[in-house]
């Protein structure tokens, strides 16, 4: 029997049909083997639909209209930004973005400006204004702070424009919240990001990462809500740095995988130093979030930075396309001007002054070193 087949990266795919189902094989010595977990994403990829468009939009029509427990006012084109998710999370986690979204419960409490009785003055913080549960699968904001980010927003040129933003970046970053998490009713676990509930692990647990990942997603929709005035601005930093070191969908997969961090810690560790380095640093950016508050000397923030810029400088060494991207790390370096910025006592901080002298020896030893190649 003649097979069906086609080369792709030097591997001969055969493509089987059986009631109505169409099998892929490669063919290694005349012989049909079945797909590893790579090929068989080679294959999705592939056979995509790439203008899915109009297909996608018709499956979260029918989700959106037939969850009755989206409580999303008519000014708000929800549609348009449940599309940009589906456009954005990578086919193989598709499929839990669509489930968790059938069975969410979702208001965002939007017509409490109207409310005389809330009293919003002593709800101070706008960037906790919502909250995902994991376990309940519900969105909410806090009619309260809905309300703060109004009055807020009548003090602004744009006073519309600047409380729709505040409010669909809060929406956006808990939808991620939505997209990366999963949870058991059997085991009783939940997974969020980077995080196991519950555990006495305290390497499957990291709201530190998990919150910055979130965040750096959700400024990916609206760029210019990343700012001092963010609660999770150190996390997003060191996301991005990450990001710079290892790459972004590596973090990604990770994040949308419930994967943890020792992916991580893995090829940090590959980079040539101890696992315990890579293990303690993921352990002190946990640290540092929970402790943000705490107004006292530390060096959590200034050994972080630190243990990163060894990494940053011997990946610069092994790719020098890395290099280019040394302009990007230095706009996310926490500095005491940062740090000064977020109302927090620089004395407090050690290690950031070293932090910035040590990144300016690493950018112009490559940098240098980048123009007498070029
Ligand atoms: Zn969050």
């Amino acid at each position: 029997m003649k097979y069906n087949y086609f080369t792709y990266n030097g591997i001969v795919f055969v493509i089987k049909y059986d009631e109505n189902k169409r099998i892929f094989y490669k063919l290694d010595d005349g012989q049909l083997i079945s797909l590893n977990e790579e090929e068989t994403e080679i294959i999705n990829d592939l056979m995509a639909d790439k203008d899915g468009y109009i297909y996608f939009s018709e499956k979260l029509n029918k989700i959106v209209n037939s969850n009755k427990r989206i409580i999303v006012p008519e000014s708000i084109n929800i549609l348009e930004v449940f599309n940009w998710f589906e456009k954005n999370i990578p086919k193989k986690y598709l499929d839990n973005f669509y489930s968790r979204l059938a069975t969410l419960e979702m208001d965002l409490h939007l017509n409490a400006i109207y409310d005389k009785e809330i009293l919003a003055s002593d709800y101070g913080k706008v960037n906790s204004a919502g909250g995902y549960n994991v376990l309940d699968n519900t969105i909410i904001l806090n009619p309260k702070s809905v309300k703060v980010v109004y009055q807020i927003a009548q003090k602004t040129n744009n006073p519309i424009d600047f409380f729709y933003n505040e409010i669909i970046h809060t929406l956006i970053h808990e939808l991620w919240h939505m997209a990366s998490s999963k949870h058991d009713w059997n085991s009783k676990v939940a997974l969020s990001g980077f995080d196991t509930y519950p555990t006495d692990n305290v390497a499957e647990n990291n709201r530190g990462l998990t919150e910055g990942m979130t965040e750096f997603l959700a400024t990916c929709a609206l760029p210019s809500r990343f700012e001092l005035a963010n609660s999770y601005y150190f996390e997003t930093c060191f996301i991005i740095q990450l990001c710079v070191i290892l790459n972004f969908n590596v973090l990604l997969d990770s994040y949308l995988g419930n994967k943890g961090t020792k992916i991580l810690e893995d090829r940090l560790t590959q980079l040539g130093f101890d696992s315990s380095k890579a293990y303690e640093l993921f352990r002190n950016i946990q640290a540092n979030y929970y402790l943000f508050n705490v107004d006292g000397k530390q060096n959590l923030l200034g050994n972080i930075q630190d243990s990163l810029l060894d990494y940053l400088d011997v990946v610069c060494a092994l790719d020098n396309r890395k290099i280019t991207l040394l302009d990007t790390y230095e706009k996310v370096l926490v500095t005491l001007e940062v740090i000064k910025g977020m109302n927090k006592k620089p004395d407090n901080y050690e290690g950031i002054d070293e932090n910035i002298r040590r990144f300016k020896e690493i950018k112009s030893k490559y940098k240098t070193a980048d123009i007498v190649r070029n």
